[in-house]
């Protein structure tokens, strides 16, 4: 049996060495009955593939504060699509409609098959403001509800799907770390797999156009535009591809940049206000792509923490913050925490992320109590960490209970799974324990490693004395396990 993963150890060497970049396909739009059932769920399928790669990649992160964050940018842009008349319903219930985070410093965004999208933390940290980050977002977006990716699906490609998912994964893996050497003897072949992956010239005109139509309808300023083809001129200047993989894979033409000129009166051209929250955000993207000591160390330098512009300011108190927590200087991260809380005070939102962090410290420090108290309110980062505090203090009772009641909500939610499955095995419920890990692994489309799981709880079900035995989490169980089943039986016959 061949798996996705083995295909992509063998390519990944490979694919991995692209540097070039990618020569634009001059290629008709082929029309494959887009929009018909069987392309909508082909493509579906290969996205799945693809999103249950990237969930077990060691770069994937699950961060509360910046998926919430990411996500609302996001789900604005879906919603102006969706008034625009661009997202036909047949693909917009079935598609993901998700992006997925990724650690890496790089400056990369990517649409995937199926509505998910790939997002490096490195993208959140250069960015000014939520317009720049928008405008990014929103062009990927286009390739999805344009139906780009399902006309590359070409009739070659179909008979493949797997190789096709595999190319995807290598391409993702060649944007994340360039080996030179490397690409100067394979470059030739990877550069053909490479460009059968590339947008055609036409499709990035038409993800620009549609792109900035709908990130002006959900209210984002097309200033963000600008900003962002500055930093992508000022990078293919300085041929800075390593550190900007975006540009690979939309190299900045100066047809490009005329067609945006020309969207943008010049009256319009204005410095962009400052955005307190997204510098906020940017510093927790820098701090959790940027591991390495040396780096966190470099947060805190005390000059870039002195008042001047506020936003740039808060920006660099945050990241000082976190970096602090991460080298375990926990006095020194609260200390931050409090000037941190003084130069957001105006800002509402600002605030909030301020006394968030705080509460996150706290929790490192092992003051669960004082996280707790901090994180009071029902929206998802406060819920993911009061839990965490919980379980910590006794208190997993509170948490699984709160927890049960999200999931039921957000069935989709891996990470709200994974806590609830800590809160019962911190309460001795081992049966709930093992199904709330089993539907962790659901969320993150590993249905093998679910159905596993489902056995044991079955297994454990059974092993139980009469009297302890628990019939409706059982018969739960049951049923999922049989769902799951089905869903696995579907894909041993796609391959
Ligand atoms: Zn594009």
């Amino acid at each position: 049996m061949t798996t996705a993963s083995t295909i992509r150890s063998k390519l990944a060497p490979l694919v991995l060495a692209v540097t070039v970049a990618c020569l634009p396909v001059h290629a008709q739009l082929p029309s494959l009955g887009e929009g018909t059932d069987m392309a909508v769920s082909a493509e579906r399928k290969l996205g799945e593939k693809i999103a249950r790669e990237l969930y077990r990649d060691p770069d994937f992160i699950e961060d509360p504060v910046l998926d919430e964050y990411v996500l609302g940018i996001w789900t604005k842009l879906l919603t102006a699509s969706r008034a625009r008349g661009e997202l036909a319903p047949e693909f917009d219930d079935r598609f993901a409609w998700d992006v997925l985070l990724g650690k890496d410093r790089t400056i990369n965004a990517f649409a995937l098959p199926g509505g998910w999208m790939g997002l490096h933390l490195g993208l959140i940290s250069a960015t000014a403001n939520r317009n720049e980050l928008a405008s990014v977002l929103a062009h990927e977006l286009s390739h999805v509800t344009q139906r780009h990716i399902s006309r590359m699906m070409t009739e070659q490609n179909k008979q493949m799907p797997m190789l096709l998912g595999a190319m995807i994964l290598g391409a993702i893996a060649a944007g994340r770390s360039v080996d030179a050497a490397q690409a100067a003897i394979v470059g030739g072949q990877a550069m053909a797999m490479q460009n059968q992956l590339n947008f055609s010239r036409d499709m990035e005109r038409e993800a620009d156009r549609v792109g900035f139509a709908v990130a002006t309808q959900a209210g984002f300023d097309p200033q963000g535009f600008v900003g962002m083809f500055d930093k992508l001129q000022q990078a293919s200047r300085l041929n800075d591809s390593g550190a900007f993989p975006y540009l690979r894979t939309h190299p900045l033409t100066s047809e490009r940049i005329a067609d945006m000129q020309s969207r943008i009166p010049l009256a319009r051209a204005s410095t962009p206000a400052p955005d307190m929250v997204h510098a906020l955000m940017a510093g927790r993207a820098k701090v959790l792509s940027n591991p390495g000591v040396d780096v966190l160390r470099s947060f805190l330098n005390e000059e870039a923490l002195q008042p001047g512009n506020p936003a740039r300011q808060a920006g660099a108190l945050y990241a000082a913050a976190l970096a602090s927590s991460k080298l375990r200087d926990f006095n020194g991260a609260l200390a931050l925490t409090r000037r941190l809380a003084q130069v957001t005070a105006g800002d509402p939102e600002a605030s909030r992320q301020a006394t968030l962090l705080a509460a996150e410290i706290a929790l490192q420090a092992g003051d669960p109590t004082r996280a707790t108290a901090l994180a009071d309110s029902d929206r998802r980062p406060e819920l993911i960490l009061a839990s965490q505090a919980r379980i910590r203090s006794g208190r997993a009772a509170d948490a699984s209970e709160q927890l049960q009641t999200w999931v039921t909500l957000h069935p989709k939610d891996a990470q709200a799974w994974e806590l609830l499955s800590q809160a019962y095995n911190a309460q001795g419920q081992a049966l709930r324990a093992i199904r709330a890990d089993a539907e962790a692994q659901v969320a993150h489309l590993d249905y093998q490693a679910a159905m596993d799981r489902f056995k044991a709880a079955q297994d454990l079900a059974r092993k139980a004395p009469p009297g302890a035995r628990d019939h409706i989490e059982a018969s739960i169980i049951d049923a999922r396990a049989r769902q799951v089943a089905s869903l696995l039986r579907e894909q041993s016959l796609e391959r």
